[in-house]
């Protein structure tokens, strides 16, 4: 069976690259879309067959209670917008799928997850690369010993970011700079490539402030992230130049990926270097979408709790918390267990 989505956001991540995914989907559909622009959403749904009432706006979306085609509402806002469409969602009677960062503080994480529970709906996080093969693959050889005794993990993730205006350089759309954005993915491959949580992080940032894209959020910021085994992680990104790079040190050898949490072209290495490049097996979706979105329905007709819940994105954002605030008092932060 095929539950039905409504996707809240058409905007460059919602139109441009989850609404065509759906038809590589087995139990996912699209059938609703909410949009701030009717024109835009008329042409959307005429393009993808949504029916007419399955059209909404940003003030008549609490309507959704009364629409049963809807089955899960997919948050594809800007990060400040995320807590308010996920509780409306809930309490309209919706499962929820948001995008990441979940939220700009962990606050506002934990009243989407009340909300959810409540509500008794489930709350899962966009985190794609939890059903990427390439990240998988890595995943499973590091567990399985390969490369040794991991001791250390690194990772950078970075873009240009050009446009001062957008949402993303504003503090109070984003919640911050590159570390919400797109330093959460090298956060977030710590967390699941060494499969520990950090007991301490220390940060520090670097920014130019003259620059007029970054008056209000980060630029530049580092981060070592301290797990209980002894394993090191040292953690950066940035607005001012493209990066997306992953690499797991063992005593045995090292995994190696680059791009690592790419939309495509993602590599892995395995061994001593760069000779032995793995081709991974296939990942539980046609693609890292359609097996996200599929695992979000699957687990709504299940009654399973997804693997990326909404307690996973309150971690990143807790952490994401102590990092900020190391880089500003200068000092390392314990991380409460
Ligand atoms: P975007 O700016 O392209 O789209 C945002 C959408 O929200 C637009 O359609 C815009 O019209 C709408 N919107 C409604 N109210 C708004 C308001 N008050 N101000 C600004 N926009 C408003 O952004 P995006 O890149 O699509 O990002 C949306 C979400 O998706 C973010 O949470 C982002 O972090 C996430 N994202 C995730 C990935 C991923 O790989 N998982 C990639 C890109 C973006």
């Amino acid at each position: 069976r095929k539950l039905g989505y409504a996707i809240v956001g058409l905007g460059s991540y919602g139109l441009g690259v989850i609404i065509p995914q759906f038809k590589h989907c087995q139990n996912s559909r699209l059938v609703a879309l909410v949009s701030g622009d009717p024109a835009k959403a008329q042409r959307v749904a005429a393009e993808y067959g949504v029916p007419e009432r399955g059209i909404y706006n940003y003030q008549n979306y609490d309507g959704i209670r009364d629409n049963p085609d809807i089955d899960i509402v997919y948050v594809c806002l800007p990060v400040s917008m995320h807590a308010e469409y996920t509780i409306r969602a809930a309490k309209a009677g919706k499962h929820v799928l948001c995008e990441k960062p979940m939220a700009p503080s962990s606050a506002d994480c934990e009243a989407m997850i009340a909300a959810c529970k409540q509500a008794g709906k489930k709350l899962m996080i966009g985190y794609r690369c939890h059903f990427e093969p390439y990240n998988l693959e890595a995943i499973r050889r590091a567990r399985v010993g390969e490369i040794g005794k991991l001791r250390y993990f690194r990772s950078e993730h970075g873009f240009t970011a050009n446009n001062p205006s957008a949402w993303r350089l504003k503090k109070a759309m984003s919640g911050g700079g590159s570390l919400m954005d797109i330093g959460i993915y090298a956060l977030n491959a710590a967390r699941y490539m060494t499969g520990e949580e950090p007991n301490a992080v220390y940060a520090t940032e670097r920014t130019d402030r003259s620059d007029p894209r970054f008056r209000e959020v980060e630029d530049m910021i580092e981060f070592e992230l301290e797990f209980p085994s002894g394993v090191l992680g040292s953690c950066m990104s940035m607005y001012s130049a493209n990066q997306n790079h992953i690499l797991l040190m063992g005593d045995k050898g090292r995994i190696e990926l680059e791009p690592g949490t790419g939309y495509r072209g993602n590599r892995l290495w395995v061994g001593n270097g760069r000779e032995n490049e793995i081709t991974p097996p296939p990942g539980p979706g046609a693609n890292q979408w359609a097996g996200q979105l599929d695992h979000m329905a699957q687990c709504v007709l299940q009654d399973r709790q997804p693997i990326v819940p909404g307690e996973e994105g309150l971690r990143d954002i807790r952490i994401i918390e102590a990092v900020y605030q190391s880089a500003r008092e200068k000092r390392r932060i314990a991380l409460r267990a």
